[in-house]
């Protein structure tokens, strides 16, 4: 795949161990959850990074000193729903001040092409950053159409998360928007016929909300943990 300048992975042992037990077809819904609020954690860390800071003076138990403090307004966390949703409380651990909005997204039966059927966005989002939330970035198609309709009602600072590209996804992302950041727990290796990253985890929006079954282990009889 061609390099991207506005294209992160968090590279890091901690989010790779993760991954893959995210990606196990036998982990169950709640350790699925778990896991991926975890990696949030990390994926907010780095995508916060260059987050603007202010001076203040603090007074210790012993004395004042000068401190540094967020400048400006809190972000607003808008995830992509459904299974957005499910990857917010790990950016929320450490920044539970952030705001939320939602957007949701759906596909044009004729057209096939996106569109918006749900935006709530906090009333004063044009003077945040926004954090677009999707776990997978696939085709990329939603996520293009998201942050353009976001652009559209005039946010002009975003960037946007993931938890596993596609390469296609990747290019279509930030070929279309490539003022925005985007910040990956991992690259996977492609799509297959039906728009599902490979290898993936399978449907992440089912994994989280818990609407399809998890596989029993075979030797076990059980489902992990
Ligand atoms: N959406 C998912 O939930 N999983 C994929 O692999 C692709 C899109």
């Amino acid at each position: 795949m061609k390099e991207y300048k506005n294209f992160h992975v968090v590279d890091h042992p901690l989010v790779k161990h993760k991954l893959t037990f995210i990606r196990s077809k036998y982990t169950c819904k709640k350790v699925f959850k778990e896991l991926v609020d975890e990696v949030g954690i990390f994926l907010a860390y780095e995508l916060t990074k260059d987050f603007p800071l202010q001076e203040v003076e603090v007074e210790t138990p012993l004395c004042k000193t000068k401190a540094q403090i967020l400048a400006g307004k809190k972000p607003v966390l808008v995830p992509i729903l459904r299974a957005g949703v499910g990857m917010l409380d790990g950016f929320l651990k450490v920044m539970p001040s952030a705001r939320i909005g939602h957007i949701g997204m759906s596909r044009n039966e004729e057209t096939l092409e996106p569109s918006t059927y749900y935006c709530k966005l906090p009333v004063d989002s044009r003077e945040r950053t926004i954090i677009l939330i999707d776990p997978m970035l696939a085709t990329g198609g939603s996520a293009v159409a998201a942050a353009a309709k976001l652009k559209e009602v005039g946010v002009n600072r975003i960037k946007f998360m993931c938890l596993v590209a596609a390469p296609e996804g990747v290019k279509n992302f930030c070929e279309s928007h490539p003022d925005i950041e985007v910040y990956a727990g991992c690259l996977d290796d492609k799509l297959n016929d039906k728009g599902y990253i490979l290898p993936g985890l399978g449907d992440a929006g089912d994994r989280l909300c818990g609407t399809k079954p998890t596989p029993t282990m075979p030797h076990l009889g059980v489902s992990f943990y």
